[in-house]
């Protein structure tokens, strides 16, 4: 039997990191299995979901280059995609479920429901549907009908047994039936409830691994009893971990970006994403860290998906991501900075081609994420560069500073070739010439062409920068510099 994995997300926001990996690691399980990944969209909540979240989760899927075989613009034989198009398969299976006496009409209306409730909270009982319903004799029941008030569907639980299987990740699971009550099957609207759609449209759709966050443990076996109340074999069952946050709390908005989207604006490139998404609760071998897609494609078992919580760790996606960024060939990785820094409303394409090349290889290993290019290289993108006053003035009280910096920009301005290799004869004669040491001069000037400690390269710096703003930056720190021979 082939595999058949499915990503289910209700479009109710963005591609959130969470929904990101699930995504992946079903779609890593499909390629390794030469199966197939179907992407399916839960937007029975109609209130919470919109067009504009599918959009942006299928923009996300892309972006991360998670194409899907069957959903949303590529059809597929267990279509639609969409559950609010689905509306005839979960009819024909809640009357399957009425014919077997699995389910009941309940008629109970949303303010005898809270009211019961209220009081189970009274004498310190866990909330759960009473069963008035499920007890009416069929004379009650007609009349229930008769007077044509809304009526929602609900599973008939056992009492008794417990409902259990084994998770791929985390063993036996089980649940004493009695803890679940008579949960709703659809609504009085006719919408069915997230538990029942996705048994009916994961049978429909012949899907045989449930691989998705471990938040969902509890739904699992509310779906094992429905799979077999139609005498259904379910999928196999995989709970990956939750994603925490550096200070150990279920990660969130308040830890900073968690939509895909938001990663990308801060300079992480797809690549980078899915390997660093991978890591977040799997494992190869525990010493191997970089992978591409297809070579995790290769390597991926759901045996591997670890049961504790998974940290996310921003320096190690950072980390992760200047990998990729150096694996990148030099011309895409010019494309991709260039296309950051034009988002970024920086374009740097009319400078030229050998320019943002050397630009890029000047920026180096600091590059480890695309919007390291505006800071590291905001030297060469800026006309303005801040400073770092207290480097300043400790450079410029040595002896001699200021006169060594106007000479450096008496130099740079004439130097005729304007190449790395004159620019760094020049500067390191110059040096030479005033009895000075070349760092010294070198940190001169970088403190005032970039207005900071560390930088790429000097003459790569100066020619980036460009003899005009080389020349006026020198200038100007030179005047900011203490005149003359202190005494
Ligand atoms: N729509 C559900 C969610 O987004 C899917 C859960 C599942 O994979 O079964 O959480």
């Amino acid at each position: 039997m082939s595999v058949r994995v499915r990503f289910a997300p209700s479009p109710t926001g963005f591609l959130h990191v969470g929904g990101a990996r699930t995504a992946l690691y079903n779609w890593l399980f499909a390629r390794a299995k030469g199966g197939t990944f179907v992407l399916r969209i839960e937007d029975t909540d109609a209130d919470r979901s919109t067009d504009a979240s599918t959009q942006a989760i299928l923009d996300g899927m892309r972006w991360l280059g998670l194409s899907w075989d069957e959903g949303p613009g590529v059809g597929g034989e267990y279509g639609p995609y969409f559950q609010t198009e689905r509306r005839a398969h979960y009819e024909r299976r809640a009357a399957e479920l009425l014919a077997g006496g699995h389910a009941y009409h309940c008629w109970c209306t949303a303010d005898e429901l809270a009211a019961r409730r209220a009081a189970q909270a009274e004498r310190g009982e866990d909330p759960r549907y009473d069963g008035a319903c499920r007890r009416l004799s069929d004379a009650e029941r007609e009349a229930k009908r008769a007077s044509g008030a809304p009526a929602a569907l609900r599973f008939a639980c056992p009492a008794e047994g417990e409902s259990a299987w084994d998770d791929v990740v985390r063993g036996r699971v089980s649940f004493r039936n009695e803890v679940l009550d008579d949960f709703v099957l659809v609504r009085t609207d006719g919408l069915p409830t997230y538990n029942f759609a996705c048994v009916v449209d994961d049978l429909d759709m012949r899907i045989t691994h449930v691989v998705r966050g471990d938040d969902h443990i509890s739904n699992t076996p509310r779906q094992l009893l429905i799979y077999a109340a139609l005498g259904a074999t379910p999928p196999v069952f995989a709970h990956a971990s939750m994603i925490l946050g550096p200070d150990g709390k279920r990660l969130s908005k308040r830890h900073g970006a968690t939509s895909v989207e938001a990663f990308g604006e801060l300079g992480i490139v797809p690549e980078g994403m899915v390997n660093f998404l991978a890591l977040l609760g799997w494992s190869y071998d525990g010493k191997q860290e970089l992978f591409s897609l297809d070579e995790l494609a290769k390597v991926f078992t759901l045996e591997k998906i670890g049961a504790n919580p998974a940290v996310f760790d921003t320096q190690k996606l950072e980390w992760v991501n200047g990998q990729h960024l150096k694996r990148l060939d030099e011309g895409e990785r010019v494309r991709r900075v260039k296309a950051f820094l034009a988002s970024r409303g920086r374009p740097i394409d009319g400078r030229g081609e050998p320019w943002c090349t050397a630009f890029v290889r000047a920026l180096g290993e600091r590059l480890r994420t695309l919007a390291d290019a505006e800071t590291v290289g905001a030297f060469a993108l800026a006309d303005e560069v801040a400073c770092d006053e207290e480097a300043f003035a400790a450079a410029a009280a040595k002896s001699g500073a200021r006169a060594a910096t106007e000479a450096l920009a008496d130099f740079v301005e004439r130097d005729a070739e304007f190449s790395l290799a004159s620019l760094e004869a020049g500067t390191r004669a110059l040096a030479a010439e005033r009895g000075m040491k070349a760092g010294e001069l070198i940190g001169l000037a970088r403190l005032a062409l970039t207005g900071q400690k560390t930088s790429p390269g000097i003459f790569e710096v100066l020619w980036l920068t460009g003899r005009e703003r080389a020349t006026a930056r020198l200038r100007a720190a030179a005047a900011r510099m203490p005149a003359g021979e202190p005494t």
